[in-house]
This record gives structure tokens, C-alpha cells and sequence, in this order.
């Protein structure tokens, strides 16, 4: 049953994919799902409560309340559309950093700030990644934020600290990183060029999260862990981009007559290694994210 829902999900998202309707999609879920659970291994006692306590009290029915689920909800939060979301928060998902002039300032629309007496969840449509993780980190950290806004905070770092690290979500070549590349290999179902990093490589790991979590976190070294707790969100968008243009563009074949790209097993292989190591290190560094902001003094 529970294969067959998978199935269903994955048809889905092919025909969406093919209908190429929104640009980044990010991670799939099961991207996300990882990345949360890898976190949670690493969050200090206290902080977890805190984490499960917030989550708890969450009466949003998008997703359920676990970690792993509510990482998702801010892809289903735009989806849905409530409220005009998509148009107010699609654009918080990324941040396209041009390969041939690369500019985060113009890449996050030169950071507008918050005007006063608003949220970070009611921040101008015109911002990036990189700036809504800080934003809603301060947020999470700050006493005064009233309980509503707090779990909102909270939903958007458990899935914007993902999108950061998929490379196709801190890169742009013109194509909507990698939206409007056509792409094919050896055993996969043919789509665009950005899809394959949100969801085919992951897949490449196994069908289940919590296995793949596990496995991840089992071979996390203590001197991995330590190096990648430092720097932030603009540091970990320009590595995501470094590994964009090293591979998820460096790599292509020439395209075919046609304009697309029949990848080699050597890029599956290179891409499939990228993802296990961008989902290790959205996992790490979304822990110190919320220990940071959730540790008592
Ligand atoms: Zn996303």
C-alpha cells in the first residue's frame, strides 16, 4: 500500500514535471524528509523537546507534526496557494546565482528588508533563500515572536536549510536552474535537468527516508561535523553553487541535435555522491541552526 501510494506519488510528481508548471519543486520530499531526520540526530536534548513541543501544538493540517513530514509543508503551504502563498513565497525557495556572473546580492534582489510591525512570513515575494533562512532563524531565536509565527518560523528553516544545498537551487544558468534542460540516463524516466537533482538522485539512495537518514548519520564523522558547523546560509549557498558549476552544469554532455542531454553513469554516479553529501551537510548545519536558536542560555 504504502509502495502503491508511492508510486503515485512519484507518477505525479512526472506529470507535473512534464507539464513543467512551476519552476524549483526543490528537494522532493523525500529530500527534505532525510535532511530533517539527519538534523534531529544531531539537536541537543532540550532543543528536540522544543522542536516536538512547537510541532505539537501545530494546528496547520497540510502535513502531519513529526520532523520529517513538517519539512515538507512549505512546499505544500505554496502549492496550495492559500492566500496568494505561491506568488508570496515561491521565490524564497532559491537563490539563482548566475554561472556566467555570479551575484548573491542580485541573486536575493538586493535583501529588501522586513518593513516594520510585519513578519518574516509576511516579508516582501522578492527575497531569497539565503536571507529567509536568517530571517526566520531570528525568529525561532526571539522570545517576543508571538506562538503562531513561531511554528511558521520553524517550518520554513526545517525546509529552506534543504533547499539551500540542493546545487540547482543556488545556481542558475538561464534555464531556471535546470528547469528548462532536458534530461535522460540509463534507467531513469526522462525530465528536466532540475528535477533529477530534487528527486531522481535521491532516489538513487533507496526508497525510504528513515533508512537513508540512518545510514547518512552512521557515517557522519565527529571531524565532518565539526567542519561543517561553520559559516552560514550565504556560505552554504556559494559551496551548493561551487558544486553547480563543477557538476550539475560542469558535467553535461554536449546536448543532442534535439537540445537535450543523455547523461553518462559517470554523472549519475558524481550527482548521486553530491546529493548523499548536500543532504549530510543540510542535515548537520539545520541542527545548529536550531540549537542556536532554541538553546537555553
Ligand atoms: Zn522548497
Amino acid at each position: 500500500m504504502r509502495y502503491a501510494i508511492y508510486l503515485t506519488v512519484l507518477a505525479c510528481g512526472a506529470i507535473l514535471n512534464s507539464m513543467q508548471i512551476d519552476r524549483a519543486v526543490a528537494w522532493g520530499d523525500e529530500g527534505h524528509q532525510i535532511v530533517a531526520l539527519v538534523a534531529q540526530s544531531f539537536l541537543d536534548a532540550d532543543v528536540q523537546k522544543r522542536v516536538n513541543a512547537l510541532l505539537a501544538a501545530d494546528t496547520d493540517s497540510l502535513t502531519a507534526h513529526d520532523i520529517a513530514s513538517a519539512a515538507t509543508w512549505a512546499d505544500k503551504y505554496r502549492d496550495a496557494n492559500m492566500s496568494n502563498s505561491r506568488e508570496r513565497t515561491r521565490q524564497w525557495h532559491f537563490v539563482d546565482i548566475e554561472i556566467s556572473a555570479p551575484s548573491l546580492d542580485d541573486a536575493c534582489f538586493n535583501h529588501p528588508p522586513i518593513p516594520g510591525g510585519t513578519t518574516a512570513s509576511d516579508g516582501p515575494a522578492a527575497d531569497c533563500v539565503v536571507d529567509k533562512i536568517q530571517q526566520f532563524a531570528a525568529e525561532l531565536a526571539d522570545p517576543g515572536t508571538d506562538a503562531e509565527e513561531r511554528v511558521v518560523a520553524l517550518k520554513f528553516l526545517l525546509h529552506f536549510v534543504g533547499d539551500v544545498h540542493q546545487p540547482l537551487h543556488s545556481s542558475d544558468d538561464h534555464d531556471r536552474g535546470g528547469n528548462d534542460k532536458r534530461v535522460s540516463a540509463t534507467g531513469l524516466s526522462a525530465g528536466n535537468l532540475h528535477h533529477f537533482w530534487d528527486t531522481e538522485f535521491v532516489n538513487q539512495l533507496g526508497p525510504d527516508a528513515r533508512t537513508i537518514a540512518s545510514d547518512l548519520i552512521g557515517h557522519i564523522t565527529k571531524e565532518q561535523q565539526a567542519k561543517w558547523q561553520s559559516g552560514g546560509p550565504v556560505d552554504w549557498a556559494k559551496e551548493a553553487f561551487a558544486t553547480s558549476k563543477d557538476d550539475s552544469y560542469g558535467q553535461l554532455p554536449e546536448p543532442n541535435a534535439r537540445g537535450s542531454f543523455r547523461l553518462t553513469d559517470d554523472y549519475v554516479t558524481t550527482a548521486t555522491n553530491d546529493v548523499t553529501l548536500q543532504l549530510s551537510k543540510a542535515g548537520v548545519r539545520l541542527a545548529m541552526v536550531l540549537n542556536q536558536a532554541l538553546r537555553k542560555p
